[in-house]
Formats: structure tokens, C-alpha cells, sequence
């Protein structure tokens, strides 16, 4: 799955063995970037943020990651 695919900016793409592996990369690749000044990035960061701090509203987001998780042809 892409960054794109996790709401965020830009297509890098994430490889993991489940959804939690691609949720963590994507949440490194954030961090990487907001320390790095990336303005783009920002917006998606402060959601990954929010997100942490209210897992129960963001279990919708998540299911709808693994979901579309599971639907990706094996690679
Ligand atoms: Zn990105």
C-alpha cells in the first residue's frame, strides 16, 4: 500500500505482512518527514496523531486499512 493509500501525499510504497506492519511504516514515514520540515506531509501526520490518541474513532479507519489490505493481490 502507498502513503497515498493511508491518506497521505505522495505514492512511496509500503510493504508489510499484515495491516499493522503497513500502519507502522507509514506512521515511521511520517515522523521521518515532519522532522524533516515536509509541509505536505503534515496534514497526514497530525491525522496519524489523532488517530493514537483516539483508537476507538479511529477503528473505522483502520478496518477500512485492513480491508483494503486483504483485497491487494499477493505480491
Ligand atoms: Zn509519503
Amino acid at each position: 500500500m502507498t502513503c497515498q493509500d493511508l491518506g497521505g501525499p505522495c505514492d512511496l510504497a509500503h510493504r508489510g505482512e499484515d495491516a499493522n506492519e503497513i500502519i507502522n511504516a507509514q506512521d515511521q514515514h511520517l515522523k521521518a518527514l515532519e522532522k524533516a520540515g515536509d509541509k505536505a506531509h503534515q496534514p497526514a501526520r497530525d491525522d496519524m496523531k489523532k488517530r493514537w490518541r483516539h483508537p476507538m474513532k479511529s477503528m473505522g479507519w483502520y478496518n477500512d486499512v485492513k480491508k483494503r489490505f486483504a483485497e491487494l493481490p499477493e505480491t
